[in-house]
């Protein structure tokens, strides 16, 4: 993406990102050894699997003369965040539809598109529902316009992410990671090795359509085996968290230094030390645990008085 930042930006990011080993008794105990892919780490403000997934449509965009880029989102949402970032930093223009209606909005994330100069758009949830609907879809269309699906999951996701890959500099036994719309994790399945495993975390509740979504994103994903998706690790469902589970991320992270939030990656690493306690991984496992980024989500958190 460098190349087509603009010169002022360009070395912002940082790739390949830091791959961090954690040091932490639970380890020890599973004869494991855990890795983590500091994706957090890429870019201030396009972090994690977002920065990923956007190169190739941005990429997409340069090449087919599109200014203007669109997408879906939430009020919180990390890729409406990234988008709004990225688009200043490459020159395109963007616009986000958020799902609700609000007529004073004050959320940091939000705030920060706006800085960008993202132009937003708040549609009420019936409508949002309609936002792969090609029908609903027309009333966005310009020949200048880019527009690029929820959560940034696109078939232009998936080169993007397997290029994480290339950047370890050894072959995982597993590698673990959160998932939502399975954009990331289609990219992952695209890129690694035979003998490698991913466990993906769904980080929301009724994540039974997660495995088709991958599918439909990266179709050859139905023929390759070595991956699945732990369902039952959502904590009562997407963005929501016990005390326990935020009490956990905060110890884990004060005893391994490494910074999580609990929305995606805390609940991910809470999730494979489930996975780890019920024996469900191999002992001796090299694990590589993906940082998807997002720790731009605790300020809403704190905003909300949630933390
Ligand atoms: C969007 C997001 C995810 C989910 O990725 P999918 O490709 O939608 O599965 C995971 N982690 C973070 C930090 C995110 O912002």
């Amino acid at each position: 993406m460098q190349a087509i930042l603009s010169a002022e930006s360009e070395g912002q990011a940082i790739l390949p990102s830091p791959l961090q080993r954690l040091h932490h008794p639970l380890l020890t105990l599973y004869g494991v050894e855990l890795w983590c892919k500091r994706d957090d780490l890429i870019h201030p403000a396009i972090s994690g699997n977002k920065w990923r997934k956007l190169k190739y449509h941005l990429l997409h965009a340069k090449e087919h003369g599109k200014r203007h880029l669109l997408s879906f989102g939430g009020a919180y949402s990390n890729h409406i965040h990234a988008l709004a970032a990225a688009g200043c930093q490459s020159g395109l223009r963007t616009t986000g539809i958020i799902r609700g209606e609000y007529d004073a909005v004050s959320n940091s994330t939000l705030r920060d598109a706006r800085r960008w100069g993202m132009a937003l758009v708040f549609v009420d949830r019936q409508s949002y529902r309609r936002r792969q609907d090609p029908d609903w879809l027309a009333q966005f269309d310009a020949p200048d316009t880019l527009i690029v699906p929820e959560g940034g999951s696109s078939p232009l996701a998936t080169p993007g992410v397997a290029e994480l890959i290339g950047e370890v500099p050894f072959s995982p036994d597993l590698w673990v990671l959160p998932c939502a719309s399975g954009g990331t994790l289609a990219g992952l399945i695209a890129g690694k090795r035979d003998r490698e495993q991913i466990l993906a975390i769904a980080v929301l509740k009724g994540g039974g359509f997660i495995a088709d979504e991958v599918c439909r994103l990266h179709p050859a994903a139905a023929h390759i085996p070595g991956w699945r998706i732990a369902l039952d690790h959502h904590d009562g469902g997407y963005a929501k968290f016990s005390p326990a589970l935020w009490q956990w991320v905060q110890d884990f992270s004060a005893t391994t230094d490494l910074p999580l939030e609990p929305i995606y990656s805390g609940k991910a690493m809470w999730g494979l030390f489930r996975e780890l306690a019920a024996g469900r991984i191999a002992t001796g496992s090299k694990i590589v645990f993906i940082h998807t980024g997002g720790m731009q989500g605790l300020a809403g958190l704190r905003e909300q008085g949630r933390l």
